[in-house]
């Protein structure tokens, strides 16, 4: 079969840096005992409410072709959400419904570039990234932020880069990082945006889940909403991973192109899927905090037990579901980090080196397990560090 290019580049050739995690997998599936600290999901299931709600529309005839754009009920409840958190007006021609944040992201990347033109993300970055800016013929092109500047971008770093660029791609609350970026961040993203008439394309899939500061989005800031893609989800606010519900917020012109691409690709997402977000959404913010409380119980926890140590150093975890260590202080690379404290102590981490060179002497711990075994993995994970260093 002649494949195109754009399909058999997809992932850039290197290695997609789940090595550790099929690693680990493998152990558990030959009988080991593994603590996995790997994967970004939560340690509970969605809500019985939310499947109920989900049974309930699918026996009541939400089972035909959905509406392309999204069904109104749903466009109306993400325009007001978005309304309320940025105080940028927004009705559903704004909002188009996708099969996740992923499929948004797909939409918005495709929207935004030609064949062969540049988009900027930040490194570390979610796996995805730079596969999702190939996979529609765009060329990738990284921006570190510094470790030592708590993984945020810079003015200085995202000018130099954009010269030529199209779009700029950035995610805050973080993943892999936990790092949520505040005004001072977020204006100089634009004032680069603006000076090099970039589309901004925004991942806030984890806004509901900000332990420090707050979450601002970037289209809230002046001369960004015409400029600006919001990508959003109900998998990590509301646990629903795996219905696939997710939006993409925008300029109305540009959603009337997007919505195109949406008749051509999925021609919708699943009507009772819909309806169960619906409801989801209208649990309100207290449910959206009992989602989140895991994490930041478990993100103090760990604090409080890397305390009075000096072998790892907790980069400020100021969102998100995910820590990031700096075990620089061992003299081990992520890689090798994560692999002796598999084989050694059964404990699975991601590499940081799997989310970008700026990530190298560090390792990811998402805090998905519950709280005892998490605390006393982090507390091993110390032990284990103190001894190398
Ligand atoms: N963006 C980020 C930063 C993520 O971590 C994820 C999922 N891990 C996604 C987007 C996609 O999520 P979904 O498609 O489930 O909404």
């Amino acid at each position: 079969m002649r494949l195109s290019n754009t399909i058999t580049t997809i992932t850039g050739g290197g290695s997609d840096g789940w090595d550790l995690f099929i690693k680990a997998r493998k152990m558990i599936s030959e009988g080991h005992d593994i603590t996995e600290l790997t994967i970004g999901e939560h340690d509970i299931k969605t809500d019985t409410r939310i499947l109920e709600a989900m049974h309930t529309a699918a026996l009541g005839g939400a089972t035909g072709y959905a509406m392309v754009p999204g069904i109104d009920d749903l466009r109306n409840a993400v325009a007001t959400r978005l309304a309320a958190r940025t105080g940028v007006p927004t009705t559903l021609d704004n909002v188009l419904i996708t099969a996740g944040g992923q499929a948004a992201l797909f939409a918005a990347f495709r929207a935004a570039l030609d064949e062969g033109d540049t988009a900027l993300y930040i490194n570390p970055y979610y796996a995805t990234y730079p596969g999702t800016i190939r996979s529609v013929g765009g060329v990738p092109k990284a921006v570190t932020a510094e470790a030592d500047n708590g993984f945020l971008p810079t003015f200085e770093a995202l000018d130099a880069a954009a010269a030529g660029a199209k779009a700029l791609l950035i995610n805050s609350p973080n993943n892999p990082t936990g790092a949520v970026y505040g005004r001072d961040t977020l204006e100089a993203i634009a004032a680069v945006a603006i000076k090099h008439d970039l589309i901004v394309i925004s991942d806030e899939v984890y806004d509901t889940q900000v332990w420090e500061g707050e979450h601002i989005s970037i289209r809230s800031l002046e001369g960004m909403n015409e400029r600006t893609f919001v990508v959003g989800s109900m998998s990590k606010s509301h646990a629903m991973t795996g219905s696939r519900v997710g939006w993409l917020v925008g300029p109305d012109e540009a959603m009337s192109h997007v919505l195109n691409l949406l008749t051509n690709t999925n021609y919708g997402v699943a009507g009772f899927t819909q309806r169960a977000a619906l409801f989801a959404l209208g649990l309100g913010e207290a449910f959206e905090d009992e989602i989140g409380a895991p994490f930041q119980r478990r993100r103090a926890l760990a604090q409080k037990a890397l305390e009075g140590q000096n072998a790892i150093r907790l980069s400020q975890p100021s969102g998100a579901m995910y820590l990031m260590l700096d075990i620089r202080a061992t003299g081990l690379s992520g890689d090798d980090f994560a692999d002796k404290l598999l084989m050694e102590r059964h404990i699975a981490v991601m590499p940081g080196e799997s989310f970008g060179d700026a990530a190298a002497g560090h390792v990811r711990i998402a805090m998905t397990i519950p709280d005892a075994p998490f605390e006393a993995a982090i507390k091993e994970i110390a032990a284990f560090a103190a001894n190398l260093a």
